[in-house]
């Protein structure tokens, strides 16, 4: 064992000045060598640690720290020493709670360990694995802070490029189908509680089998990145795409309304109609998607995925390239919807609205007797949509009233049209809506705009409902009789479905009962239905009312109607409701 002395050598002399004594003092200094050695090493140790290390007062007031810490920080110890820890590195990541439960542990413990984020002094933020210990005098009060932590944005990045891969679809990159059912279920748990709708569009490509076999599987992944590179473009950022497999993708949208959802969806297939390059090619495709929607269609994420699939291959069925609500009544209740007064007004205003003609045919002679006029709107967007859509709807509020209006013009501006190129029309019978036939002094109204454009009042017959006189008011019965004695014809519609009474019916001024098609599709196959129309007829006969059959499609209704003594016949046997120029010419 080695021993250290440090030792003094005193030299004694005579007075010639020669030395004569010698004296040697030596203090065994092993101890303090060796505490020396190891504070040196020590301090090597603090200074050249790969974990930064630093020391604070009981204020957290820095004292020292080590090379790691500037590595890490990028503070050097001039920069560091003096401050408050606590200000050098906050990133703002967390809150006063957090700090106060950590300073809580070392209180009560002696030292706290954990996750935390920090800034560097480039203003990057990382995340560090931090200890902190409590250093205490001999009086037991805190004296210094010593902690140590070791950067760990490498772990946590090479972490998250593990989740990553077992989360997200390596060709495309977008989310997977594990991802996207977590998602769906965080959405879900978001509209549960905010009450917003939800949509679910699930989509096929049409001819994805047919380009990857004949171009090959590697045109096919190219095509299916740029799908995915458009699905992403096409979408709102709060929104999530995601590769199911194949060519089939998800997307969720959040707060999403039916009309929005749709708007995606054309969005999408507008997108798609484009030619996609591929290299030198340039490759066609479509595709056909299914949208469900949360809380109508389910209220679990595998039952919308579910619904919006079958949604798809309804659409595939409808021939493609389009896309399909799974809820069919879905495509009426986004015009239910509170824009559609709006968009009916819009639709009136831009002249989305024409009428078109159903010839009615005398059940004696087969000749022309008629025509009903139906209404139609042609949307840009949305096509076609049908009257017993629109109207039930547009009955609901002041809309019909307008609509109605619109109506009796068309009809009189064609009539009179008609009239001027010596065109003499048949009777043609209009739809009133029972909330018109309700309004005080409407008769009057109706009958200023047909004598605005000299229309004969005999060409002209009014349908009402047999459900419309059920709350007859005083103003009903009073815009009939006024109609009546003007010289209008009336024609009770869809007779049979209501619960009009005979004596009732005969206080009014009718001519006319219409058989509802309910009860002439039963005609040769249902008895009931047979025996309504019987007593139809014979009550009809008993009233002196004329009866026409709406609905009439096949031979053997139109024959049984004819020999129970029907007059007139309409329905698609005959003809379709017919634009006004085919009409025209059926009448010249
Ligand atoms: P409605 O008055 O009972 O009109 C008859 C409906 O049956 C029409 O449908 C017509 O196209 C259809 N139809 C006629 N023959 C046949 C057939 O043989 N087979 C089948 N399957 N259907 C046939 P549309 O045009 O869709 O009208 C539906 C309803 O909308 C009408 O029922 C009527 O209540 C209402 N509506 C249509 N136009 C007007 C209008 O100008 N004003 C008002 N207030 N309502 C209208
Ligand atoms: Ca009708
Ligand atoms: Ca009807």
């Amino acid at each position: 064992m080695d021993i250290y002395f440090s030792t003094r050598h005193q030299v004694l002399r005579d007075h010639h000045g020669k030395p004569y004594i010698i004296i040697t003092e030596s203090e065994d200094i092993t101890a303090r060598k060796k505490a020396e050695e190891k504070l040196k090493i020590a301090a090597k140790v603090y200074q050249q640690a790969g974990e930064a290390i630093f020391v604070t007062d009981k204020y957290a007031e820095i004292i020292s720290i080590n090379d790691a810490f500037t590595d890490i920080t990028g503070y050097t110890e001039q920069e560091a020493v003096g401050r408050k820890i606590g200000k050098l590195l906050n990133s703002g990541r967390h809150s006063d709670d957090f700090f106060a439960s950590m300073w809580n542990a070392i209180e009560h413990q002696g030292h706290w360990q954990g996750e935390i984020w920090n800034k560097r002094k480039n203003g990057e933020i990382y995340p560090e694995w931090l200890t902190i210990n409590r250093i205490l005098n001999q009086d037991n009060e805190t004296d210094y802070f010593v902690s140590v932590f070791s950067d760990i944005s490498n772990l946590k990045e090479s972490q998250r490029k593990v989740e990553f891969l077992a989360t997200h679809d390596a060709l495309t990159g977008l989310p997977n189908r594990s991802l996207f059912l977590d998602r769906l279920e965080n959405s879900l748990a978001r509209s549960r509680r905010s009450k917003n709708p939800l949509a679910v569009l699930f989509m096929d490509l049409d001819n994805f089998k047919s380009i990857n076999d004949t171009l090959g599987h590697d045109m096919g992944d190219e095509l299916l990145v740029s799908v995915s590179e458009l699905l992403k473009t096409t979408i709102r950022d709060i929104d999530t795409v995601s590769r199911l497999g194949g060519d089939e993708f998800t997307v969720i949208l959040n707060d999403c309304t039916p009309e929005e959802a749709q708007e995606v969806a054309e969005r999408i297939l507008d997108e798609l109609s484009e030619p996609i390059e591929l290299g030198n090619r340039k490759i066609f495709t479509s595709a056909s998607i299914g949208i469900s929607f949360y809380p109508e269609d389910s209220s679990d994420s595998t039952g919308l995925l579910k619904s919006a699939d079958t949604a798809m291959y309804k659409a595939k069925e409808a021939g493609r390239n389009q896309f399909c609500f799974f809820h069919t009544q879905m495509r009426e209740q986004l015009l239910s919807h509170s824009k559609l007064e709006s968009s009916l007004r819009e639709a009136m205003r831009n002249k989305l609205f024409r009428l078109v003609y159903q010839p009615q045919y005398s059940a004696i002679d087969g000749s022309v007797t008629g025509a009903e006029t139906l209404l139609r709107w042609k949307d840009p967007q949305k096509g076609e949509i049908s009257p017993a859509v629109f109207i039930p709807i547009a009955e609901k509020s002041s809309a019909i009233v307008e609509l109605s209006s619109l109506v009796i013009n068309m009809l009189c501006e064609q009539l009179a049209r008609w009239l001027v190129n010596g065109i003499k029309p048949p009777i043609i019978s209009f739809n009133m809506s029972a909330q018109c036939l309700k309004m005080e002094g409407y008769a009057q109204e109706l009958i200023e705009v047909i004598d605005k454009y000299l229309v004969p009042h005999d060409i002209l017959k009014i349908e009402i409902t047999e459900s419309s006189l059920m709350d007859s008011s005083q103003a009903t019965v009073q815009n009939l009789q006024i109609l009546e004695k003007s010289g209008l014809e009336i024609s009770i519609d869809d007779f049979g479905t209501g619960y009009s009474s005979l004596i009732y019916l005969k206080q009014l001024p009718l001519s006319e009962l219409k058989i509802d098609k309910d009860f002439v599709d039963g005609v040769g196959n249902e008895e009931d239905d047979e025996a309504i129309c019987k007593a139809i007829l014979s009550m009809s006969k008993a009233l002196r009312l004329k009866v026409i059959a709406e609905g009439v499609e096949t031979d053997q209704q139109a024959n049984w109607l004819k020999d129970n003594g029907c007059d007139e016949l309409q329905g698609f046997l005959f003809s379709k409701p017919l634009e006004a120029t085919d009409f025209e010419t059926l009448i010249k």
